[in-house]
């Protein structure tokens, strides 16, 4: 602090301005990318003419966003492409007895699982090659969800497609 070294924001400004106007000097219209690399060229000399150093901008470490990965809500429609790992997928389940019946969200194949309240099980789709983490949860109104989570594809021995589905 105050060692005179680093410039105070307010100095900057008017410096940065005094340098743009240089940069623009002579270049009427910057019509083409030809003239916006000329007016960077310059912009870069004009700031350098003006006492100015051009430092690298630090770069920005990315805040590691938590991956927001909107839910599916029972009733709508899934694609393969959005089965990514951390997806949710909330089904909505059939009681039978001691069990309950759902279907895996890839491919809508009927499970059966055991009708308990924070059940939690793995289950991997042999025909997509998809690991899901299940479980049921009370839906408040006597039944249970069903929340599917993607964990991630499975290496299969055999894939129904050589080719990559998007
Ligand atoms: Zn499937």
């Amino acid at each position: 602090m105050g060692d005179g070294r680093s410039m105070p924001l307010h100095m900057l400004s008017p410096r940065l301005q005094a340098a743009y106007v240089m940069a623009r000097a002579g270049l009427s219209t910057i019509a083409s990318e030809h003239d916006r690399l000329a007016l960077a060229e310059r912009m870069l000399e004009a700031v350098n003419d003006v006492g100015l150093q051009v430092a690298e901008k630090p770069t920005r470490t990315p805040q590691p966003e938590p991956a927001q990965i909107p839910p599916i809500w029972p009733g709508n429609p899934v694609t393969l492409a959005q089965l990514i790992p951390g997806r949710l997928v909330q089904r909505y389940t059939e009681e039978a007895g001691e069990e309950v019946r759902t279907d895996v969200p890839c491919c809508e194949r009927r499970i059966t699982v055991e009708a308990r309240d924070g059940l939690e099980t793995d289950l991997v789709c042999p025909f997509d090659g998809l690991r899901y983490t299940l479980v049921l949860v009370d839906d408040e109104d006597g039944g249970l969800w069903a929340n599917f989570t993607v964990v991630g594809e499975v290496v299969m021995p055999r894939r129904r497609s050589p080719t990559r589905r998007r």
